[in-house]
């Protein structure tokens, strides 16, 4: 049957969730570019943020969300995140994820910027795996057709509406299309355009490249939050150490081992993540050093070993007995707040095109991302999807943005452009928009990214087409940092390093 009711691009959270809602309207293939749990999903640690403690609100969720946003956030998206938090993570239980408890009451800790401890998880720092695995065991003993090592290369229209996926699998190199009709766009983040990035290997941005090349509108791009503390060892990919280790105690120190986050803000090691990793990044230059160090060995070792397994076998495994020696960390590429500009109901402007997840720009977190309100943001807002997809004609999907519409430019020819090859490609992202941005490295970037978009070879696998992806997010996100001419939440200008009032709206691209 090459006819499905709900395509699902994607098989993390927000693929998996979302699917498994779906199958109770109608039949759904889910088609995914690796094995079914190959995602950003399964390496979240922290956890899901929701209202449910006692001295907790959802006002107060709202509220905290709203301050990281800088300005930014959709506040009737924020509502609805902060409304029915309770409600999805009744439904995630529901699914058989084994949440963490405390004396029979579910657990939940404090991460940076939350007023409260709002934080569940599960298998200590182990929530994304749990959940990918828990979903995916859902998926495979469900009527939900799935396609691995597949990988969607065009999103199909028919009078402006959507129609169909084109596919190709890689390991037969069988290039398909299937009808459908809607598309849910689950395909998570960009973390691949920087050198250094917790993200996997499946994080290229393909959502946003689809999406903008069938007419999407593609927003926020130049917000993309810098985790501050990944594990920094020679030869050893930039693993994540949760925030929730600063949260339970552990300290930033430098080289020569003095505690220096309260000289970056009066919060010290608690301040949000964007002041953190500046902290850290002008911390690094200062003592010309390529790391500081997390020092969590004044805090019990059975706690460690028991609250952060992961972190704590990780490291062991890499020679790093965390209860004895202080963590070498650096910042790296975490999260994209940008995406495909969905409404409240997860709508894209073309019919039947929904997003969802991290590839996806519900407004709720604005400028910077509060910590763990990405999966919590997947479940609320994947769930009024397939609501939505079950209603015929107009839904009120909230209020429009403040914001400004572009086309990319086409810039002048520049011929000393270094060598399109990946590395070359992520090191400039890394270095000229990356934490710390200006006008001169902006520039520099937008000319070698245009030169570099004249010369792309035709896709032919899997990382030909991911580099061509990764090109159309990183002169996306080059070009909106450029034209943002201040600094807020995670975007940062040395050049202008304040915010603008002129500049309290979103930047919209559109082809
Ligand atoms: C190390 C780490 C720790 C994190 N910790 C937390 C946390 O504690 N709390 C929290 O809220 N958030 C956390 N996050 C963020 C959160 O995990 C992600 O935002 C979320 O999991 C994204 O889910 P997703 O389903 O949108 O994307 P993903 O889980 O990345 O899934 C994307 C899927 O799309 C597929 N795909 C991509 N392109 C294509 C294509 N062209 N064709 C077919 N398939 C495609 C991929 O193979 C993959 O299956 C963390 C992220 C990282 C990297």
């Amino acid at each position: 049957m090459n006819y499905y009711d709900y395509i699902v691009i994607g098989s993390g959270i927000a693929g998996l969730y979302s699917a498994l809602l779906a199958i109770e309207s109608g039949s759904v293939l889910i088609v995914t570019k690796g094995g079914i749990e190959d995602c950003n999903t399964r390496h979240a640690q922290g956890g899901i943020a929701a209202a449910i403690g006692q001295n907790d609100s959802a006002e107060l969720h709202f509220k905290d969300t709203i301050e990281a946003g800088d300005g930014l956030c959709d506040e009737e998206a924020v509502r609805i995140l902060a409304d029915e938090a309770p409600d999805r993570i009744a439904d995630l239980i529901g699914f058989g994820v084994p949440f963490d408890t405390q004396e029979g009451e579910v657990a939940l800790t404090r991460e940076a910027a939350h007023s409260r401890s709002r934080i569940l998880h599960a298998g200590g720092d182990a929530t994304g795996e749990y959940i990918e695995v828990t979903l995916s065991e859902q998926v495979r003993i469900s009527p939900i057709k799935v396609l691995e090592y597949c990988l969607a290369t065009e999103i199909l229209l028919n009078n402006g509406r959507v129609s169909g996926v084109k596919t190709i699998d890689f390991r037969s190199g069988i290039i398909e299309e299937y009808a459908c009709k809607f598309i849910i766009l689950a395909t998570g983040g960009a973390g691949r355009l920087f050198k250094y990035t917790t993200n996997g290997d499946t994080a290229t941005g393909d959502g946003i490249a689809l999406a903008y090349n069938a007419g999407a509108e593609i927003v926020d791009m130049e917000f993309f939050q810098f985790h501050p503390t990944a594990l920094r060892l020679p030869g050893v990919s930039p693993f994540l150490i949760s925030e929730a280790v600063r949260g339970e105690g552990g300290v930033l120190r430098n080289d020569e081992g003095r505690a220096f986050m309260t000289d970056y803000s009066p919060s010290g090691d608690l301040a949000p993540r964007d002041v953190v990793a500046r902290g850290i990044l002008f911390e690094m230059r200062k003592t010309g050093s390529d790391r500081v160090f997390l020092d969590v060995t004044h805090l019990p070792a059975t706690k460690l070993a028991t609250r952060f397994p992961r972190i704590y076998r990780f490291c062991l495994d890499h020679g790093l007995d965390i209860t004895r020696t202080p963590i070498p960390v650096a910042p790296a590429a975490h999260y994209l707040m940008g995406g495909v500009r969905v409404n409240t109901w997860g709508e894209t402007n073309i019919p039947g095109l929904f997003a969802a997840g991290e590839t996806a720009c519900t407004g709720v977190h604005g400028a910077n991302r509060l910590a763990s309100n990405s999966l919590l943001e997947v479940l609320i807002f994947s769930k009024r999807i397939i609501e939505r997809s079950e209603l015929e004609g107009q839904a009120n999907g909230g209020r429009p943005w403040p914001a400004e519409t572009y086309q990319l430019p086409s810039r002048e020819p520049y011929k000393d452009a270094p060598a399109l090859v990946l590395a070359n490609f992520q090191s400039m992202l890394w270095d000229k928009v990356g934490i710390v941005r200006d006008v001169n490295g902006l520039y520099r970037a937008a000319i070698t990214l245009s030169a570099w978009d004249r010369i792309l070879p035709v896709s032919t696998d899997r990382l030909s087409y991911e580099l061509n992806t990764m090109l159309t997010n990183a002169r996306l996100m080059t070009e909106a940092a450029l034209l943002r001419e201040e600094s807020r939440g995670a975007h940062y200008r040395s050049d202008f390093p304040t915010p603008s009032d002129k500049w309290k709206k979103h930047i919209i691209f559109r082809i």
